[in-house]
């Protein structure tokens, strides 16, 4: 077979009722694309039939390859295992439930045809999602974007095209924290935006619950910025000058008018709960770093793969 131009990488975690549209789709995409196109689809530890009919697609048609987790691993774990298996020019990460449509494949070929080596979706209007659903993506987007050295561009997802020469640079980190859009965004070269209105998923619930997507976020600050570490600093500081104040004010009462003010068990305890309050967000800030360190220095393989099909051996791509 033909080395691809183009590769599709797909997570797919429990999406039976999408995977035959989503498969239909590309397939009309994949024609009109000059040149191989091939599908890579990853089974994030699906518990339904996604799985079996993934089987299917790639017995039916031999540009469909997969890889099939032992166990569910996160988006964008799923991600990544799909781009390291990536053989074409370039690769288009999108979601299963064609809430990214495919179509936009065209435009983002386009620009990648122009010299762009990183083509991302820009969201224009988010249908069908809750209020707060955007109102968290609005604020997260622009909380992450002062909080960070790299340039995140605002309200982009996973969906994007990459050129070789960044997949190479993606699959060369070896971190496991991986945050796509934010190591999108580090790896430079020219990047550029096409713009488009996400859909309603095609069918299913969504995958990624409130605990998820703020996992998420969390993970994208964390791996992005220091500044979280920060603000003990500043709180300390200005505690101490609340402290300082406190100490004249006293002396002054002391010594010059006997009627203080600061008497009380109240203002103790709000002092004493007040205090604990920020040292204790303080240190759960210290354990996220601390935590994703030890994650990091375990260097455990990132995923588990359990089943291939049409793909090169795990063992021998790393081995390359
Ligand atoms: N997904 C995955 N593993 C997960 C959760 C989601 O591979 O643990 C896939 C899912 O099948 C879909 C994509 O990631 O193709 C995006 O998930 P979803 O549509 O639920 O989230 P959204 O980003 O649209 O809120
Ligand atoms: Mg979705």
């Amino acid at each position: 077979m033909m080395q691809p131009i183009y590769s599709l990488v797909i997570p797919i975690y429990n999406e039976e009722e999408n995977i035959t549209e989503m498969y239909r789709r590309l397939h009309d995409v994949a024609e009109q694309l000059a040149g191989e196109v091939e599908l890579i689809l990853v089974d994030d530890g699906s518990r339904d039939r996604s799985l079996s009919m993934i089987r299917e697609l790639r017995h039916r048609d031999s540009r469909v390859r997969y890889l099939s987790f032992a166990r569910n691993f996160g988006h964008q774990i799923a991600v990544t295992a799909g781009l390291n298996f990536v053989q074409g020019r370039c690769a288009v990460i999108m979601d299963a439930d064609l809430q990214d449509p495919p179509e936009l494949i065209f435009q983002m070929v386009e620009k990648w045809q122009q010299g762009y080596e990183v083509v991302y979706a820009q969201r224009l209007a988010r249908k069908q999602e809750s209020w707060l659903k955007r109102f968290t993506a609005y604020a997260f987007y622009r909380i992450l974007r002062r909080l960070s050295h790299v340039d995140i561009p605002t309200d982009t997802g996973d969906f994007c095209l990459l050129d070789r020469q960044v997949v190479d640079i993606l699959n060369a980190m070896p971190e496991r924290n991986r945050y796509i859009r934010g190591l999108r965004a580090w790896a430079g070269f020219r990047q550029t935006a096409v713009l488009f209105e996400r859909e309603p998923r095609f069918a299913g619930k969504v995958k990624y619950t409130f605990g998820k997507s703020w996992a998420l976020a969390v993970d994208g600050i964390i791996s992005f910025s220091t500044v979280p570490l920060k603000l003990a600093t500043y709180l300390g500081m200005v505690a101490a000058a609340i402290a300082l104040l406190m100490i004249v004010l006293v002396l002054y009462w002391r010594l010059f008018d006997h009627a203080s003010p600061l008497i009380g068990y109240s203002l103790i305890t709000i002092a004493i709960f007040f205090l604990g309050s920020v040292q204790l967000i303080c240190m759960g800030i210290l354990g996220e770093y601390i935590g994703r360190i030890y994650e990091e220095v375990k260097a455990r393989p990132i995923y588990t793969v359990k089943e291939t099909g049409g793909l090169i051996k795990v063992s021998e791509m790393q081995s390359k």
